[in-house]
């Protein structure tokens, strides 16, 4: 910036940054629009206990007209920084409750728990727990089926304000994971404080976790760490039989990953669910 310029004419000269700013106003504009016009979608990725489906995580897909499919990793942090996560939260929040409520009346999927990703923003807002109270109350979806992903940033944020909303939102039976445990910063006195239910072991963790003795003993720290505490955990990006093999051993409560199923589409998922939930009780 040049000397004496002053705060009210800083300009970007830089062209390659003025194209990054603009290209984001423009996806942010088409983020709002495809809210309104319903380009977004819930993927449901299946969650493994004894080798059946208990529940499934709702994953956030962007159908963009020109671009087609926009990956969460990308459209979520800019969605958290313009706000946008507000509306685009809420709308999560609402469907899968929908999608609670109509499982609940249907054999087969009525035991289904369903677990959604909240982001910090959206969390620590004004209007959160009333905002999932109207999401159960609307659709008539009992909150013991909800459960919410918390990240570590999420919960250092405002610890106070965190544990008094989790707490509200407990009364109501709705169960809170931390997720990609292991990733952040939290401290273990934290851990202690908050009313959890379940540690998610990060993917990261999981991924090497046959050739990297650091990684297995993460893996099998956090198993003990979560038992002591007396949380539940789950593994998430489990893609081999292998490494299900080693957490089950691991005395691991749960998993998730590529190994069973990707994120699908509702009716994919509903069909999933029969087929593996039907054939009985295969392996851990
Ligand atoms: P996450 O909550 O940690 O979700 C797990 C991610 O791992 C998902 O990516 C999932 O598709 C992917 N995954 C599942 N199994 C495997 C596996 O076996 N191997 C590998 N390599 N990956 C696996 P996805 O769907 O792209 O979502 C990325 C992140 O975006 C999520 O991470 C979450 O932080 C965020 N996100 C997604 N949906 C929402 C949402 O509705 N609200 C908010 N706030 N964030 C969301
Ligand atoms: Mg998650
Ligand atoms: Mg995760
Ligand atoms: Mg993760």
């Amino acid at each position: 910036q040049a000397k004496g310029a002053g705060r009210d004419t800083l300009r970007f000269y830089d062209p390659r940054m003025q194209a990054a700013v603009s290209a984001r106003a423009a996806m942010e504009l088409d983020m709002r629009v495809g809210l309104a016009q319903g380009q977004f979608e819930l993927y449901y990725q299946p969650q493994i206990e004894h080798g059946r489906i208990t529940g499934a995580e709702a994953l956030l897909r962007w159908r963009h007209p020109q671009q087609g499919f926009i990956s969460p990793a990308q459209f979520i942090p800019m969605a958290e920084e313009s706000g946008l996560i507000l509306p685009l939260g809420e709308w999560v929040l609402q469907a899968a409750c929908r999608r609670l409520a109509q499982w609940s009346q249907q054999p087969g999927l009525a035991e289904l728990d369903l677990a959604v990703n909240v982001s910090p923003r959206q969390f620590h807002q004004g209007g959160f727990v009333p905002q999932v109270l109207a999401a159960l109350a609307g659709s008539g979806a009992d909150g013991h089926r909800l459960k919410l992903e918390l990240t570590e940033g999420l919960l250092l944020e405002d610890v106070e304000d965190t544990i008094e909303k989790m707490g509200q939102l407990r009364g109501y039976g709705v169960g809170f994971s931390l997720d990609d445990f292991g990733t952040g910063y939290s401290s273990l006195a934290y851990l202690k404080r908050l009313p959890l239910d379940q540690l998610k072991i990060d993917q990261s963790f999981v991924r090497d976790v046959l050739t990297d003795p650091n990684d297995a003993a993460i893996a099998r720290t956090v198993v003990a760490l979560a038992t002591s505490l007396g949380l539940r955990v789950i593994a998430e990006g489990v893609e081999t039989e292998a490494q299900r093999e080693f957490l089950a051993r691991s005395h691991c409560h749960a998993w998730q990953g590529f190994l069973l199923s990707p994120p699908l589409a509702v009716a994919e998922f509903e069909a999933l669910v029969r087929r593996i939930n039907a054939a009985g009780r295969p392996q851990a």
